[in-house]
């Protein structure tokens, strides 16, 4: 039985920033563990053609393996191409490969090109429960990233403790409002995780100030600090947790899971 509250349906969320290096797999996949450690049952769809979501979750992505790509262009059952992280009982992975680049090509020939993901996910949860789906995206706004924001309901942006952290957030913003006036009217930005904290910095302090005042409400109390653990953790082919769950990062992705387990869909 899971220790982590389930919620009532699928929160499906989209981990989302057009800015490369922020942290968005690292969110992904270590939150991802954190709420299947807590018992729940998780998805995470991997939708970068880069597949370091794959990676640091040790499933099969080498070309030719099918993943988000026959998913999408061939509408190939998306329960048929799951695979089962093998450290983590209660987490499945869409596995990206390379040949997902090919996607956005791909894409522009079929019918409802920006809602293939959200019409997987529907005939999927017809014979598979999962209480969480965690979307990874690409570092850009293509059609993969729209694939994602449409089929979400909740995003989450994590946000570098760096210079110019919110830099590109306000694109972002703009874009989910066009999602949602025309696409998706329930995505809704719920969750935005300070990530790359780096304590012994003033920057990074100021960063996290100001991302509180602009996100009062979506900003999760616990902060990811900067850790050499969270770094090296997927070259094992594992996520923090399962690698060193000890370790500071570790216990920061699972404090931040639980916050988001515990905070629900309600409260925003
Ligand atoms: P994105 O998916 O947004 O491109 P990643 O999650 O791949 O970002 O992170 C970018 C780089 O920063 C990766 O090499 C990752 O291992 C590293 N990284 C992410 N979070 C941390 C952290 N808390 N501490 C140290 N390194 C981190
Ligand atoms: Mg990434």
């Amino acid at each position: 039985t899971p220790t982590l509250p389930q919620p009532d349906a699928p929160r499906v969320m989209v981990v989302a920033n057009q800015k490369g290096g922020v942290g968005k797999t690292t969110t992904a996949v270590n939150i991802a563990a954190g709420l299947a450690m807590g018992g729940l049952r998780v998805l995470v769809v991997d939708m970068d053609p880069q597949g370091n979501a794959s990676t640091a979750l040790g499933v099969d992505h080498e070309e030719g393996t099918t993943g988000a790509y026959e998913v999408l262009v061939d509408g190939h059952p998306l329960v048929d191409a799951l695979q089962r992280c093998a450290d983590i009982p209660g987490l499945w992975v869409l596995p990206a490969t390379i040949d997902l680049a090919g996607a956005e090509v791909g894409l522009v020939a079929t019918v409802s090109r920006e809602t293939r993901l959200r019409s997987a996910l529907d005939v999927f949860f017809r014979d598979f429960y999962v209480d969480y789906v965690i979307i990874d995206c690409p570092p850009s706004l293509g059609l993969l990233t729209l694939n994602a924001l449409v089929a979400a309901k909740e995003i989450m942006i994590p946000i570098q403790c760096e210079y110019y952290a919110l830099e590109g957030v306000t694109q972002l913003l703009r874009t989910i409002n066009l999602v949602k006036g025309r696409l998706n009217d329930e995505l809704t930005l719920t969750t935005v995780v300070l990530t790359m904290f780096d304590g012994r910095t003033n920057l990074s302090s100021q960063v996290a100030d100001e991302v509180r005042t602009h996100f009062a409400r979506e900003v999760l109390d616990t902060v990811i600090p900067r850790s050499v653990r969270v770094a090296e953790a997927p070259s094992y082919g594992q996520t923090v947790l399962t690698y060193q769950l000890a370790s500071v990062g570790a216990q920061a992705y699972h404090k931040a899971a639980v916050e988001i387990a515990e905070r629900g869909v309600g409260v925003h």
